[in-house]
């Protein structure tokens, strides 16, 4: 059997063919460059020993390769050379026309068998990489640090003193009304004795959607929806929600939320206006803080008053630390809410019988939550900020 179809270092290297010894046909996976294996003259009987020789000698060659390969992409790099589209595996193949019909089955199953035992290697070999580098990661990760939670919502501060200050009223027997945001100038203004040419009309403080349309200033117009829909007393309700004004700074927003409160009987006097509003700062704000009543100005109650409570900050006493305390400016009082009996121009605003009595009262929710939280800057609630937010989860 001739051998001077293959090429110098086969020759060499695996002898003759016919002692059916495989052996490397070259090293190309370490870089050496060596000629095609393959005889380049037409021989049937040399060629398909050549073949099926040159299909042995990937297996041993892919080990040698392997046993160099330390991570996954010379791993990769060498599947390429071997199993690619290119690759050796596919260069033998290419010679299968060559042969007779009679001849293609036995190099075509011995291709298959070389295919399935080139995978096998690559793929435990691919197995073993995986593993030890998963080891590697396991020996560096440390499961005493505290794992990367998921970012959970909750409630806006605001939604949960409006919450907190609905449910106090709720205890006491009010109803929660929700309404309009865009109100009429009688629901707003007229209903509640507020003059043509009274300043909160104008328009430096409202914001008209037209002549007679207004977003709602206060929510008031709810006390006079409530009192137009019940057509007569007896009635508790407080109005939770957004109020709008021309005003911004860091005490005043444009949008801002306030509760209003209404409750309107026969026989209803300050004694009841007193006693509620007292009930209600102290189940907010604690049993020990102090109430006080001073005299105020509203066009729709007479007589009106606006309620203090000790400083939350120097509880009461105008300083800290021996520092003028800034929250109440050293006078030891905090403003909270606006309040006062019932204007009769309301009742017969609304039908309601003059006979009957009653007493209004209304907050900012941002100024209790405020002051609940201990922050000095309003526009902090609408910034979304989800770091400022995630605090009162
Ligand atoms: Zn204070």
């Amino acid at each position: 059997m001739g051998n001077s179809y293959f090429y110098p270092s086969l020759a060499r290297d695996a002898g003759t063919c016919d002692r059916g010894q495989a052996a490397p046909l070259h090293g190309a996976y370490a870089g050496e460059n060596v000629p095609n294996p393959l005889p380049q003259e037409r021989n049937n009987q040399v060629s398909v020993m050549n073949l099926i020789a040159a299909l042995e000698s990937l297996a041993p060659e892919l080990e040698r390769g392997l046993d160099q390969a330390l991570d996954l992409s010379k791993l990769e790099e060498i599947r390429v050379e071997f199993l690619g589209r290119k690759g050796r595996l596919a260069q033998i193949m290419a010679r299968l026309p060559e042969l007779s019909p009679e001849e293609k089955p036995a190099v075509g199953k011995k291709a298959n068998e070389i295919k399935a035992r080139l995978n096998t290697l690559f793929d435990a070999h691919k197995h073993t990489l995986e593993k030890s580098g998963e080891k590697a990661y396991l020996t560096r990760f440390d499961a005493t640090l505290p794992g990367a939670l998921p970012w959970l919502g909750s409630m806006h501060p605001i939604s949960q003193v409006t919450e907190e200050i609905c449910s106090v009223f709720e205890a006491l027997g009010y109803d929660v009304v929700d309404g309009l945001e865009v109100e009429t100038d009688f629901h707003n203004f007229q209903a509640l004795n507020f003059p043509k040419d009274h300043p909160a009309r104008d328009m430096q403080d409202t914001l008209y959607v037209n002549e007679g349309v207004v977003l709602r200033t206060h929510t008031s117009p709810m006390q006079v929806r409530s009192m137009l829909a019940r057509k007569a007393p007896p009635l508790a309700i407080v109005a939770p929600g957004k109020v709008y004004r021309r005003d911004s700074d860091m005490t005043h927003s444009p949008m801002f939320h306030q509760i209003e409160g209404l409750l309107v009987d026969k026989g209803i006097s300050l004694r009841d206006l007193r006693g509620s509003l007292t009930a209600f700062v102290r189940r907010l704000f604690g049993p020990a803080v102090g109430v006080r009543f001073r005299p105020s100005f509203f066009p729709f109650t007479e007589p009106s008053a606006e309620v203090d409570i000790s400083c939350i900050m120097c509880s009461g006493k105008g300083a800290l630390h021996g520092e003028t305390c800034r929250v109440c400016k050293g006078t030891g009082w905090l403003e909270i809410l606006g309040c006062g009996m019932v204007d009769p121009n309301v009742y017969k605003a609304v039908g309601f019988d003059e006979e009957c009595t009653g007493f209004a009262f209304g907050l900012g929710v941002e100024r209790v939550a405020m002051l609940k939280y201990g922050i000095g800057d309003l526009r902090l609630f609408f910034e979304n900020n989800v770091r400022f937010l995630g605090q009162f989860a």
